[in-house]
């Protein structure tokens, strides 16, 4: 439904086009196939194209029921759309990558760090703390100050959902700025802390796109690995299948991981892939 974004993300990858969906061909088709749940999100920022609340009337009217939001949270800085958007969202998935200003601003390329800030404050204020849920992107931007925003995120919204770290992808925008992937095993000791630091304060935590060999010892946090436990597939519909890759050949946690991830081998390799031979089912699904 998006198409355009009020942010210019440097590791965006899936910029909007402007190209501008029908919202009531988009209902009618979502009517005939009975679809109850939808989560707003793709291709830029929902709530910046000034029609939100004209999708949300012509879905409901089309028979959604729930609603979930991927958003930056700078719409929600004003008090009355996000009053308005509290009634009807179940959930906010915020791309929150920065606590900091100065890294915010150089990551999303903008200086509305403290709308986005205020955006979230108002979920709080509103009632909805537990209907945020993290999304923060590792990059070489940020890296080294996840322990720091995990303990931020625990402090400041104690009561949200979970936090979410998905490690770069090496697609859309990023493309053109390959440095900011990091290795993963220079963000490896950063995300463990991170992790760390939310469970000793009781905050769910999970890490998306990194393979299991480089979370050693904290691999029950892998959101594929969760999946594979549930027995969903290990990766979602539209990701990448895994590499072919010696190491991953040869690893037992294999079925359980998102694997060597082509974007990734592109700009570092597959040489800190390390085969396992730890037992997938020994491995115990942190909280999530
Ligand atoms: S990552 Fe999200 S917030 Fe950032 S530019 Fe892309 S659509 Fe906008
Ligand atoms: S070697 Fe491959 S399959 Fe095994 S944990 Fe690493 S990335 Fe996953």
């Amino acid at each position: 439904m998006a198409r355009t974004c009020n942010l210019y993300c440097v590791y965006c990858h899936n910029p909007p086009t402007g190209e501008k969906r029908d919202i009531l061909k988009t209902a009618a088709a979502l009517k005939k196939r009975g679809v109850k749940a939808v989560s707003l999100e793709g291709g830029g920022e929902p709530t910046a194209g000034g029609d939100f609340f004209d999708w949300i009337k012509a879905l409901k009217a089309a028979g959604v029921r729930r609603f979930m939001l991927s958003t930056n949270a700078v719409a929600l800085a004003d008090a009355a759309f996000c009053r308005k958007a509290v009634r009807e969202i179940e959930y906010f998935t915020v791309n929150f990558p920065s606590h900091r200003e100065d890294v915010y601003a150089k990551i999303t390329r903008s200086v509305k760090f403290r709308m986005a800030l205020k955006g979230l404050l108002n979920l709080k204020a509103l009632g909805a703390e537990e209907k945020i849920r993290f999304f923060h992107i590792i990059s070489a931007g940020n890296y080294r100050l996840l322990p720091e925003f995990a303990v931020w995120a625990a402090r400041n919204f104690p009561r949200a959902a979970f936090v979410n770290f998905t490690f770069v992808r090496n697609k859309g925008r990023a493309l053109k700025a390959a440095r900011i992937v990091p290795r993963y095993t220079q963000a490896a000791p950063f995300i463990k802390l991170a992790l760390a630091a939310l469970k000793v304060n009781g905050r769910k935590a999970v890490v998306q796109n990194i393979p299991l060999c480089v979370l050693k010892d904290f691999e029950g946090f892998s959101f594929e690995f969760q999946r594979w436990r549930r027995g969903d597939k290990v990766l979602e519909d539209g990701i990448d299948p895994k590499a072919p890759c010696a190491a991953c050949a040869r690893c037992t946690l294999k079925d359980a991981c998102c694997g060597a991830r082509p974007d990734y081998l592109k700009v570092h390799g597959a040489a800190e892939m390390k085969a396992s031979r730890k037992d997938p089912l020994a491995i115990t699904p942190e909280r999530f």
